[in-house]
């Protein structure tokens, strides 16, 4: 079965009123931002911090199984508005992910999908959310696909991140995300050498002791997701489809070679 053990981290983008167009998907309304941390708390899970979860990687602190922690990639400029009020109003821990060199700015990478731009927060806003106890993270420079570049142009990205938000906020960075969850064993390198502790992919499941911390497991939620399937990502760290996939690659293996006595 896939590994659904240790701290599921949930991966969000920006709550809004207006979810977006062609990238809805990355987008929740206000509404059901709100209901999803309703339904953590009420369901009684614990949301630990980043590095409460890389404690937990490290095999420093014991984890049930309805632990999860939260993550906001891109740094947009609604959270204030429509999710910091939620996180606040039930103290709960969340990290953001700056792409540096476009802090005050808007999502330029996403232009070519042909959505209206949208506000990423300021370096006083960000600054805000580290004085209140928010883990501030980088997602690179400029938000490029990082696996094409060239090894100098990755460690700009990556390293560089780190140096500009650690200059601006006065305070260590210590978690980074990989823009549009892409990665290679050049990129962990690098955020390894960098100084990072740990690192965000987007590959389903849980973490654990067995996780790379370099490639630390999360479940992206979107726009689709119900309250179902939002639940089955916090309980499992998979999407429904990716657990069938996963499950079904277990068991068609065997079901061919006739381990369980189906086939000769
Ligand atoms: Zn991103």
């Amino acid at each position: 079965m896939p590994d659904t053990a240790g701290v599921k981290v949930l991966a969000y983008h920006w709550v809004d009123p207006e979810p977006g167009r062609r990238l809805r998907a990355w987008g929740l309304t206000p509404d059901v931002f709100a209901a999803q941390m309703t339904a953590l708390v009420d369901g009684g899970y614990k949301v630990l911090s980043l590095a409460e979860a890389l404690q937990v990687v490290r095999g420093e602190r014991p984890v049930s199984h309805k632990t999860v922690a939260l993550t906001f990639d891109d740094g947009y400029m609604d959270l204030l508005d429509h999710a910091l009020p939620v996180l606040r109003r039930f103290e709960l821990p969340a990290t953001f992910f700056l792409v540096s060199d476009r802090v005050g700015r808007t999502n330029t990478w996403d232009a070519r999908h042909g959505d209206p731009p949208r506000p990423l927060m300021g370096w006083k806003d960000a600054a805000a959310l580290a004085a209140e106890g928010m883990e501030i993270g980088s997602h690179s420079r400029t938000h490029p696909f990082l696996t094409n570049l060239s090894e100098s142009e990755m460690d700009r990205e990556i390293r560089g991140s780190k140096e500009v938000i650690e200059d601006r906020l006065g305070r260590p960075v210590r978690f980074f995300s990989y823009p549009h969850g892409l990665h290679d064993t050049r990129c962990r390198g690098l955020v390894a050498s960098a100084g990072y502790s740990a690192a965000c992919s987007t590959r389903f499941g849980g973490n654990g002791a067995a996780t790379d911390p370099f490639q630390m497991h999360r479940s992206e939620i979107t726009h689709y997701d119900t309250s179902w399937s939002f639940w089955f990502k916090a309980r499992t760290g998979f999407g429904i489809r990716a657990w069938a996939t996963a499950t079904a690659g277990e068991l068609l293996p065997r079901f061919v070679t006739g381990q369980n006595g189906m086939t000769p």
